[in-house]
């Protein structure tokens, strides 16, 4: 379908509307309005010498098609690669380098990230510099790292889990003046909250298995580019490193996405509440232990997420004082799960300094500011009564 076409037509529908639509068209052959998930490894060919639209499913996929379609479709840009996880959308946009080349990365990274570059990438002659990309200092000490063979920038925004913000527009602009490549991790607000593309930066991208998926039901990650050689080079990536995603997990995604926009809604509506809930209790809050939500008043970039971000999600982190506390507010929770993972309709829960950041060592924990007793909430879309209430009886023993 978009076999050498890289640009989808545009649409004057609205985010909800394009989410179910878009790569949801009832398939042409037998009239299903559920998109069937297409297995066959290879298609027919016609006539030899004429090159089918699909032709082996690696390479294209008419399941993957509609996925990247719509995501295309909810980020703007010309094209959307999707692949088997999130770190392997990372690693296709950081195959964008060769061995010399230099990226700049943040110091507070997602773990699985720091250890593809650190453990995967970096043996293979590409350097990393890890810089404090937060709030207004952060695009000049991102300028400050600047080499000579620097190619690419790769934010995260907000910061997984300290929850502060980069300002996209100014590293999209900085990178658009010293010629650089620049792309960010969007999975912790989604296309519906956040649009990295429309501040400037050249590549956005997803670990479908957060909130595009959002069942915690299939690992899948997509790239989505605003301009068409990161586009074919990522293309090229995907089909030569054959990293994509299954058609059953493209089917899942598809399937999550037609109710991103309640999903996000519901989100954002319990993640406000469950941390005005944290910033007033008196085990937290109360006694001068820190809440992390950009929706907070106090939070040092809330300016920045009201202009940046249509919503302030629902990821929260607090803290709790020690690991002795957050073992015993997780031994005391009974319906939030302790787990890897976030974004799901389940809340979930998450201790960064062994779990979801244990690669980063203490050291780079410290630099982080991922303290012992910090726990991350992935706040779900369950009754907020019930949720307020599983969390407020765990904080008992805190
Ligand atoms: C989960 C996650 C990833 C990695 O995605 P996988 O699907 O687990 O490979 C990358 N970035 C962020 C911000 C994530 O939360």
């Amino acid at each position: 379908m978009n076999d050498g076409q890289l640009s989808y037509p545009p649409t004057p529908h609205g985010f909800a509307t394009r989410a179910i639509h878009v790569g949801g068209e009832p398939d042409p052959a037998s009239g299903a309005v559920a998109p069937p998930i297409v297995t066959s490894s290879t298609f027919a060919h016609h006539e030899l010498g004429v090159k089918p639209p699909y032709s082996y499913s690696r390479s294209q996929n008419p399941t993957r098609d509609r996925l990247e379609q719509c995501l295309v479709s909810l980020e703007g840009g010309v094209g959307a690669c999707c692949f088997a996880s999130g770190v392997a959308a990372v690693h296709a946009v950081a195959s964008l380098c060769k061995a010399g080349d230099h990226v700049i990365a943040p110091r507070d990274i997602y773990g699985g990230t720091y250890r593809l570059f650190e453990q995967v990438m970096k043996p293979l002659g590409i350097e990393f510099s890890y810089v404090d990309m937060i709030g207004e200092a952060g695009p000049a000490n991102i300028a400050a790292a600047i080499r000579p063979h620097t190619r690419l920038v790769h934010t995260e925004t907000p910061s997984n889990p300290t929850m502060r913000l980069t300002d996209l527009a100014a590293v999209g602009q900085l990178c658009r003046e010293r010629g650089l490549i620049s792309s960010c991790d969007n999975t912790f607000l989604s296309p519906y909250f956040q649009s990295p593309l429309e501040w400037g930066m050249n590549i956005s991208i997803h670990s479908t298995t957060k909130f595009l998926n959002g069942h915690s039901d299939g690992t899948g990650g997509a790239v989505i580019c605003a301009r068409p050689e990161h586009h074919e080079r990522i293309n090229l990536i995907q089909r030569a490193v054959g990293a994509v995603l299954s058609p059953f997990d493209c089917w899942l995604v598809l399937r999550g996405v037609k109710t991103l926009a309640v999903r996000m809604q519901q989100h954002e509506r319990n993640g406000r509440a469950v941390a005005a809930f944290l910033a007033a209790h008196p085990r937290v809050g109360g006694m001068g232990r820190a809440v992390h939500y950009p929706g907070l008043q106090g939070h040092p970039q809330h300016q920045l997420a009201q202009r940046q971000q249509r919503g302030f999600g629902s990821l929260i982190s607090f803290e709790t004082g020690s690991l002795e506390n957050a073992k015993r507010f997780f031994a005391g929770l009974k319906m939030a799960v302790l787990g890897e993972s976030l974004g799901a309709v389940e809340t979930l829960v998450n201790y960064p300094a062994t779990m979801s950041h244990g690669a980063l060592g203490v050291e780079g924990r410290a630099a982080a500011g991922i303290t012992d007793g910090m726990v991350r909430l992935s706040v779900g879309i369950e009754d907020v009564d019930d949720i307020v209430a599983d969390l407020d009886q765990a904080l008992a023993g805190v």
